[in-house]
């Protein structure tokens, strides 16, 4: 019988984090500004290591190289998805991510990022950043010169539930007051356009004006989310993207399902609620890869699930 593989989260400290992450989700964070849980990971800058079994301690990088077999012997040069949750006390960056094409040229090799946001909780009046009012790369590049942020940025509101995709590209932040669960390529390149000219240790963060001018689209474009949804007495499971880096579902349960694992590895992470997975005990905050090969699993409880895969 194969096992799944639970994760070791990796926390890190930001300016703008938070403590959510300890009283919302009972994790061990090092500080009351973590902004980040790194909660199934291989990148080098945060190497989840496995919780339980045979691979207990091992990192989840050495499993890709050691063990490709778990992952369906796919061929991608490292783990290639990383899943995160995100605790904003306080608004992040104006910010844009580069492609494959102009990360593997310009950041060592690095794979591009696109990512995608589950809204996990956000305050009343919550908002988000996602695009830009320049409708060429002229009027982009005058709007920077000019600090003319507020008539550049173009601000969402958002509620619990919504769900983003954010392509490279795409200037995005998010705002202070939200939590919210990423799944993203691995990969760690941000160029920060704007960071309201803040201090962290005394000093303004790096900014990267010619990058972040050189990768933003424009105009422009919303990208399309939501796919199929399936229900029954017991569950629901909702399609929130598909794209050539990732699909990702939520599961909402309030029984028992069987569900099938037929790729080539599934990444789960329980974001409300409790109960079983084949008999072992899950729980809000909970993160595990479902390997290669498992097959039919049986999902038992009240809560919900969003899972992950190529
Ligand atoms: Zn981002």
């Amino acid at each position: 019988m194969k096992e799944i593989l639970f994760i070791n989260p990796i926390f890190k400290s930001m300016v703008w984090g938070g403590n959510r992450l300890r009283t919302e989700f009972g994790y061990d964070i090092p500080d009351d500004h973590t902004g980040e849980c790194w909660a199934i990971s291989a990148h080098p800058n945060g190497d989840c290591t496995i919780k339980n079994g045979t691979y207990e301690g091992k990192s989840l990088s050495w499993l890709w190289e050691n063990r490709r077999e778990l992952f369906g012997n796919r061929n991608e040069d490292r783990f290639p998805l990383l899943v995160k949750i995100i605790d904003a006390k306080a608004d992040l960056s104006i910010q844009v991510h580069p492609d494959d094409d102009y990360a593997f040229k310009n950041a060592n090799g690095s794979l591009g990022k696109t990512e995608c946001w589950y809204i996990l909780d956000c305050k009343d009046d919550a908002q988000i950043v996602i695009g830009h009012n320049a409708r060429n790369k002229d009027e982009l590049k005058q709007m920077i010169e000019q600090k003319r942020w507020n008539e550049l940025i173009r601000i969402l509101p958002i509620k619990k539930g919504d769900f983003f995709q954010i392509t490279p590209g795409t200037v995005h932040a998010i705002k202070g007051g939200t939590m919210l669960l990423e799944t993203q390529q691995s990969s760690d390149i941000t160029y920060r356009l704007y960071d309201y000219d803040r201090l962290d240790n005394g000093k303004p963060r790096q900014i990267h004006i010619k990058e972040s001018i050189d990768v933003i689209k424009c105009p422009h474009e919303d990208e399309p989310v939501g796919g199929y949804i399936i229900k029954n007495e017991m569950c629901e499971i909702r399609e929130l993207i598909s794209c050539r880096f990732y699909t990702v579902k939520k599961i909402n349960l309030w029984g028992k399902q069987e569900l099938i694992q037929d790729k080539d590895f599934m990444n789960a992470s329980v974001i409300s609620g409790e109960g079983e997975i084949d008999g072992i005990k899950i729980s809000k905050g909970d993160h595990f890869i479902i390997p290669f090969g498992y097959g039919n699993f049986i999902l038992e409880g009240d809560m919900e699930i969003v899972i992950s895969y190529i």
